[in-house]
């Protein structure tokens, strides 16, 4: 049988890890690609995806008969704050046009993208995936959270109505190759690697922002790539799945800044500006569903991923998102 898998934003940090995994896992493998499978990776150049005419012509050029749907406005906390109508909007959008053409186009299922930014501000920990409608996500990210949120409960709707077998991924932090390495507007481990390549090259001191404390569970990109094809293959459920390494694998900042001084070769004064804020200590997801429904995972140690990402960042400067 001959599948078409249209994964939207395909040109992104994720986009680019499931191109790379379904590229070098043997076929035929539980993650490699299959017999008549068909990969189409789009960009926003392709079809914005805000446009609905633009996107029913995606659905009509490729006919896919399954949608990985990761496109999405995304940006740290500043532009976050500063347009907070844009992200609501512009992902709204982007969301009902890829669920309703596929929709249209009968598409067997569609997994679209959520984060863990969508969980209420005020929670218990762990995350788990019943808890994203309980109360109001945190201020800062309100539209992007409230669009994505949406997502899931279009899911239901359509499941509903319509029968469709659309679901949705809750991915921790991600980091890899490909991914924003902007001072300005990155997250967390490109924007350091950023800074320490910057440190090392003018040599100056590596300050990172806040205690160092704080910890955070981080997925790599390739890692997070084999998940989603485990729930293109194997996952037929409209609730959503968090992906994520374990809450004992937390890694605090000091730990991710020791392993990019170490990765990047860095020499020089080095320290933390405890002036700045910290955010929150910890808010740790939980994988249990996600282990307990593929029986076990492996997971790419972090410092590995990291070098990994390391030496991407340093072999493609140039043409890296800076
Ligand atoms: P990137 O910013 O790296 O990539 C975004 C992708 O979306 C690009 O391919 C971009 O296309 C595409 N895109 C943006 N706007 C449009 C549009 N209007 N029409 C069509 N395509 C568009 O994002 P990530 O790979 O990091 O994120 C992928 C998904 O994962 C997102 O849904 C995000 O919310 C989610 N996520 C990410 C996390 C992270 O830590 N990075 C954590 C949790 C969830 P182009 O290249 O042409 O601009």
């Amino acid at each position: 049988m001959s599948n078409v898998v249209l994964v939207t934003g395909g040109t992104g940090l994720v986009g680019k890890a499931i191109k790379h995994i379904v590229d070098t896992e043997p076929e035929g493998s539980r993650f490699g690609k299959r017999d008549g499978e068909t990969w189409i990776f789009a960009s926003s150049s392709e079809a914005d995806l805000r446009d609905p005419a633009q996107t029913r012509q995606l659905y009509e050029k490729y006919k896919p008969t399954h949608v990985i749907h990761l496109a999405a406005l995304v940006g740290g906390l500043f532009k976050n704050m500063k347009y907070k109508l844009t992200f609501l909007r512009d992902n709204i959008l982007i969301n009902d046009n890829v669920l309703h053409a596929a929709y249209e186009h009968k598409t067997t299922k569609v997994i679209s993208c959520l984060s863990t930014c969508v969980f209420p501000d005020k929670v218990q920990y762990p995350l788990d995936e019943t808890k994203i409608h309980s109360g109001p996500p945190h201020e800062s990210n309100f539209g992007y959270a409230h669009a994505k949120r949406m997502v899931d409960v279009q899911n239901h709707a359509y499941k509903e109505e319509f029968g469709c077998n659309f679901t949705s991924a809750i991915p921790t932090n991600v980091f890899g190759p490909h991914d924003n390495f902007d001072l300005e507007d990155s997250h967390v481990i490109p924007g350091l690697i950023h800074k320490c390549y910057l440190a090392k090259k003018n040599d100056t001191p590596f300050v990172v922002a806040g205690t160092g404390k704080p910890l955070r569970q981080f997925i790599f990109s390739h890692d997070l790539a084999k998940l989603f094809i485990w729930m293109l293959r194997e996952y037929d459920d409209v609730e959503p799945v968090i992906l994520s390494v374990g809450e004992d694998e937390e890694v605090s900042i000091k730990a991710v800044a020791d392993a990019i001084v170490n990765a990047v070769g860095f020499e020089g004064e080095y320290t933390f500006d405890t002036t700045r804020a910290d955010g929150q200590f910890r808010k740790p997801a939980s994988n249990k569903k996600l282990l307990t429904l593929m029986g076990g995972f492996e997971f790419t140690p972090f410092d590995k991923a990291l070098d990994i990402t390391v030496k991407w960042f340093l072999e493609n400067y140039h043409n890296a998102r800076i």
